[in-house]
């Protein structure tokens, strides 16, 4: 309790990121009833943003600049959260509970709470920092692909990720001729199976839109900026926009070098305590032990991000915390929906549910007879069940659950030590609180 004399409780919750999950952490204390002070620090200036509509809704023709923000600015005023926007936190300072700004400034803390996200992967070939080679991670970066996307632009978009595809869906839309070049042999390949991975890559072919798969960009040419992408093979594509799609990496450097746990992601317990218990972590930068089924990870997701804030201010305040949810992710492409729930696994038995040319078809993950994860597609039916069975552990009968006249519900092998649920594993970490 050294600490607690030293900054003294007087001093605000510092939250460093103003993305979905620094913004919900200092929102949930509120709801939760803390009264004392709230600090919000946010490298970038403006107002906090969302991301889903940056790579959806914001680059349609005619959206507000503006369409993506995720509080008004009424709404920090009202819950007197102070914030800092366009200064950086350089480093912590443990011992004393402060956080050092690239102003200079330093500021106390009572509990330092990090929610720097991560940030996209940099494509690191020759020719990368041309004019015309984007990523997309921030709003600033989505304005700029909006006006780079116009009718008959050729559009190069390296990775068939999230990114890539909803990407690839709005510039398709505006009328630019598109040309997907993925490292694997499908799209999404991270995270689904082989089925709904065709079956986007189909809806987009229907769109005019080209993949190449197994394609290793070497070079980005041009004299002035992007005007040609080349592959190990010798292909050459010609592009006036090239698209950076190749994942993510956790913002954890803030954290690391104040000498915190981290691998691939910052190490939290259940709670989002990190190794130092006056720090919190929440969000994509954090990785942790899953309570579903013990595997450690992290998770990119708006679910996760609103989650984990809500235990980071449950615990902050000393109350209890919302039993964890099942995690879920959605994307939408050429007005598709593909929701998933739970988090599949490449070994994952695969059970198509439903005829996928009809449009609407779901698809089943089995680990050990249990469902690990659901993807639906072009209809929710299944996903509310899914989640339902993903925690209670059942065991599927996967005749039954490959019939979609079935419901997901009733595709359960029955018999009590079959149906006997599986085990949650404790988070060994959580046994510090
Ligand atoms: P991603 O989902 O990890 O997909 C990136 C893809 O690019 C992977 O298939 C990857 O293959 C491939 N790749 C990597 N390096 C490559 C290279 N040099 N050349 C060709 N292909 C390459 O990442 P993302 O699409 O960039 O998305 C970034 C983040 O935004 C993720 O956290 C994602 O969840 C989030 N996001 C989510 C949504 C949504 O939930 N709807 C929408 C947009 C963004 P390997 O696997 O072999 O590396």
């Amino acid at each position: 309790m050294k600490h607690e004399l030293m900054a003294g409780p007087a001093a605000p919750v510092v939250i460093v990121g103003a993305g979905h999950s620094g913004v919900a952490v200092a929102a949930g204390l509120r709801a939760r009833g803390w009264e004392g002070g709230i600090l919000l620090l946010e490298a970038e200036k403006g107002t906090p943003y969302e991301r889903p509509p940056l790579s959806k809704e914001l680059l349609k023709d005619g959206a507000p600049d503006e369409s993506a923000v995720l509080r008004k600015e009424k709404f920090y005023q009202d819950k007197r959260i102070d914030r800092v926007a366009g200064i950086a936190v350089d480093s912590v300072d443990r011992a004393g509970r402060t956080v050092l700004l690239s102003d200079g400034s330093r500021r106390a803390y009572h509990r330092l709470v990090i929610a720097t996200g991560s940030r996209a992967r940099a494509l690191t070939v020759p020719g990368a920092a041309l004019p015309g080679v984007q990523a997309l991670r921030t709003r600033d970066d989505a304005l700029e692909l909006k006006r780079l996307l116009v009718a008959g632009a050729r559009v190069a978009i390296i990775g068939a990720g999230y990114i890539g595809l909803e990407v690839a869906a709005a510039a398709a839309a505006k009328g630019c001729e598109v040309t997907v070049l993925e490292f694997q042999d499908r799209v999404m390949s991270r995270v689904t199976s082989a089925p709904v991975s065709r079956h986007f890559e189909q809806l987009h072919q229907r769109h005019g839109v080209r993949f190449v798969f197994g394609a290793a960009v070497t070079d980005i040419e041009g004299d002035h900026r992007a005007e040609r992408v080349v592959t190990a093979d010798g292909d050459v594509f010609q592009a006036d926009v090239v698209l950076a799609g190749i994942g993510v990496i956790p913002n954890q450097e803030l954290a690391a070098e104040a000498g915190l746990e981290c691998r691939d992601g910052i190490l939290v317990d259940g709670h989002g305590v990190t190794s130092d218990p006056a720090i919190y972590a929440t969000g994509d930068v954090t990785r942790f032990t899953s309570p579903i089924d013990g595997a450690s990870q992290r998770l990119e997701c708006i679910q996760n991000a609103q989650a984990q804030a809500d235990r980071v201010a449950a615990h902050i305040t000393g109350q209890p915390a919302a039993v964890p949810e099942i995690p879920w992710f959605w994307t939408v492409q050429h007005g598709v929906r593909l929701q998933t729930a739970g988090v599949r696994r490449p070994d994952d038995d695969v059970i198509v549910r439903g005829n996928p040319a009809g449009g609407s078809f779901s698809v089943v993950y089995l680990r050990d007879g249990r469902v690990s994860a659901v993807d639906t597609i072009g209809g929710l039916a299944d996903f509310r069940p899914a989640r339902k069975l993903i925690a209670r552990g059942d065991r599927m009968d996967p005749a039954l659950a490959a019939d979609p006249r079935v419901p997901l519900t009733e595709a359960t092998l029955t018999g009590a030590v079959l149906n006997a649920p599986a085990p949650i594993h404790a988070d060994p970490a959580t046994a510090r609180s």
